[in-house]
């Protein structure tokens, strides 16, 4: 099937990053959130990124307006009927991910394939809870959506070879590398990444060191761009913590085992970057000011 609409749903950092690079492809998008002024911010994220492209010479300026156009928002679910493949980036909570698949079940024809851009939940347990088991696939991109090259992507235990190389395509159509994991917790990217901050986290919290000290030894001892802690701060620190949450749950291994640190700053409501506060503060445009204290 040659795709020409792809529904997103979930207009957050990540959907509105995969209703981006889709309508820089040249596809049609409809993106769906829950209320206007979430779908608004997404737009608006859009747009910035896109003028930043462009102040680096690496967007025809001319193009910006065509491409927010082929971005159109809806708050109803049954505008994603006209979608070809839809991707989902709601928040990562199994039970709000099967809701919401239900949901698109009834509302988009039986053809139709349903990619999760989940960070670690079960894609089988996903898949079974709808009437498509074999056209519900895991297709993770990475944040920012725009900059990252790679998109992992995930087989559900009953997912077919048909949905397999449709999502593959259509990655690949995005300008995406892939690669492909086994459907266990985190896969590949978040089971290796996650631990790490997760251990980061620790490591402030017994006071080995500060958050300036953790990612500094991290960016220029281990040669990683950004430190953990500012990552942790990019994916969300509510992102970060359900992550760990399916780890240790799924896996059972008490390695897995969240930061009570990490736990007690989602409690609070700081959520990282996009909340303006986590391990570091941030000003409106998201560029850090100095660690928390
Ligand atoms: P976010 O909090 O920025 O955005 C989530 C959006 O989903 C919000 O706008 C919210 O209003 C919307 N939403 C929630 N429930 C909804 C529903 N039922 N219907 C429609 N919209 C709904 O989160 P995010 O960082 O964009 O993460 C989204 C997904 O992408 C998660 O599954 C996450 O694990 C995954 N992911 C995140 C990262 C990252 O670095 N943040 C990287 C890869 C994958």
């Amino acid at each position: 099937m040659h795709i020409k609409l792809v529904g997103v749903v979930g207009a957050g950092q990540m959907g509105s990053g995969i209703a981006q690079v889709t309508a820089q492809a040249g596809i049609e998008v409809v993106m769906h959130d829950l209320a206007p002024e979430f779908l608004k911010r997404g737009i608006d994220g859009i747009g910035r990124n896109l003028d930043r492209m462009i102040q680096r010479g690496r967007f025809k300026p001319e193009d910006r307006d065509r491409v927010i156009k082929r971005v159109q928002t809806t708050t109803n679910l049954e505008d994603l009927s006209r979608a070809d493949f839809v991707i989902e980036a709601v928040v990562e909570n199994e039970d709000a991910k099967i809701e919401l698949l239900k949901k698109l079940d009834h509302v988009c024809p039986p053809e139709v394939v349903f990619a999760s851009n989940t960070s670690s939940i079960s894609i089988t347990r996903m898949g079974a809870r709808t009437s498509r088991a074999d056209r519900v696939i895991g297709m993770h991109f990475m944040n920012p959506v725009p900059a990252m090259k790679l998109v992992e992507i995930i087989r559900g235990l009953a997912t077919s070879d048909q949905t397999f190389e449709q999502t593959r395509a259509l990655a690949e159509r995005l300008g995406k590398s892939t690669m492909t994991a086994q459907d266990f917790p985190g896969f590949i990217v978040n089971r290796v990444l996650l631990p790490m901050i997760n251990e980061a986290i620790y490591t402030m919290y017994e006071g080995v060191g500060g958050v300036t000290d953790i990612d500094t030894a991290m960016k220029l001892g281990t040669n990683q761009p950004m430190g953990p802690l500012e990552l942790a701060d990019l994916i969300g620190l509510d992102t970060c913590l359900a992550i760990m949450e399916v780890m240790h749950r799924v896996l059972g291994d008490d390695k897995y085992r969240p930061c009570p640190l990490l736990k007690k700053y989602v409690d609070a409501g700081y959520l990282g970057r996009k909340t303006g506060r986590g391990f570091y503060q941030y000003d409106k445009q998201g560029n850090p000011i100095s660690p928390a204290q």
